[in-house]
């Protein structure tokens, strides 16, 4: 008795297979059908900045903190969004988040899903961006109603506030919260400005003490201004403005100091450290110097050394492969053959730094 083959193709990789399913086999099929791939990159989340209440479906849900708020909203809506399309989620997790220029969150999720009833759940993973919005829940408006004490103003001294320096701030913003040094209520509103960040808050003693530890990590000078809003039970009540005042210069900008050239390597724990492009030998500088300290105009331009004998040292420019000869007053050790460096050209002198 003859028996009857009939052998059948995945029209996608070809393989031999009985199990196919839409004339894929399980393999293909699987890739095509990524569970993550079929949700949205982006998402916008109304966070409320005192309890941290995020906003779904016409409604407000309190949570503990800004991970939480986020991890269970999009837990809610990619269920959801999903459960759409046919695909039920097993296990859903919001393994990291990490903080982008403009206060945007970078989130990366994993879900266990069962894309086809057939086939057994699968493990998905992607990154997604999440903006939140700002916005006070209707308890905390009702309760404050537009009531603060004192804003604090961020910003730098003549120039804007770069986008690293701001994903630092907000960091550190979140730490102080999140120890507990001040209560995550006492904010009302963090505002992000093009010039710099502001916050509202419920208490003056707060806002102080949020401003003193910006002013250590960062090197910020504080000043307070005051102005009256009016009087209750005989008593003069005022708003406070603290202004926090990054300094003129940044992490990786040229300066001058007492007549010398540096690179600013960190700014870190009321310290300076900068780099003498000189004699290559690295300063450490206390707060007090911050106004001694003054940036300069340069260009960077990228390298690579391809001699160094003595002080004497051949640079090919990336960017176009030209040669340039530089006599260094003195030459550092790690200044050798095939480092990669950093020319910088400040009026009309050019010096280098190691790369990266
Ligand atoms: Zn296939
Ligand atoms: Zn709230």
């Amino acid at each position: 008795m003859a028996k009857i083959n009939i052998t059948r193709f995945c029209i996608e990789c070809g393989k031999k297979t009985d199990k196919l399913i839409n004339g894929l086999c399980i393999e293909c099929y699987l890739k095509a059908n990524k569970p993550l791939a079929k949700i949205d990159s982006t998402y916008s989340i109304r966070i409320c900045p005192q309890c941290y209440s995020y906003r779904s479906r016409g409604r407000w849900i309190k949570t503990g903190s800004l991970m939480e708020a986020i991890n269970n909203y999009l837990e809610e809506n990619i269920r959801h969004e999903l459960s759409k399309k046919g695909i039920k989620v097993e296990d859903f997790k919001l393994e990291n988040i990490q903080r982008m220029r403009k206060g945007r969150i970078r989130c990366l999720i994993r879900v266990v899903a069962k894309i086809h009833p057939k086939l057994n759940p699968i493990e998905d993973r992607r990154e997604i961006i999440v903006v939140p919005k700002w916005t006070l829940c209707e308890n905390c408006l009702k309760a404050k109603s537009g009531y603060y004490e004192a804003t604090i103003q961020i910003r730098a001294e003549n120039r804007r506030i770069s986008e690293e320096e701001r994903i630092l701030i907000e960091n550190k913003i979140e730490e102080i919260v999140s120890k507990g040094i001040v209560r995550p209520e006492a904010i009302t509103e963090i505002e992000e400005l093009n010039e710099g960040i502001n916050l509202k808050l419920t208490s003056y003693r707060e806002a102080l003490k949020i401003s003193k530890l910006l002013s250590k990590e960062f090197l910020a000078s504080i000043k307070e201004t005051y102005s009256t809003i009016g009087f209750r039970g005989g008593r003069e009540r005022r708003k406070i403005t603290i202004l926090v005042k990054l300094p003129s210069f940044k992490v990786g900008d040229i300066v001058e100091y007492k007549g010398g050239t540096y690179k600013i390597m960190n700014i870190y724990h009321e310290k300076i450290y900068a780099y003498n492009l000189e004699d290559h030998k690295m300063i450490v500088l206390s707060q007090s110097e911050r106004n001694r300290i003054k940036p300069v105009s340069y260009t960077r331009r990228y390298g690579m050394i391809i001699s160094a004998k003595d002080n004497l040292v051949q640079v090919m420019l990336m960017d176009n492969y030209q040669i340039i000869e530089l006599d260094l007053r003195r030459r550092p050790d790690w200044l050798k053959e095939g480092i990669n460096v950093e020319v910088f050209m400040v009026k009309d002198k050019l010096y280098i730094a190691r790369g990266l």
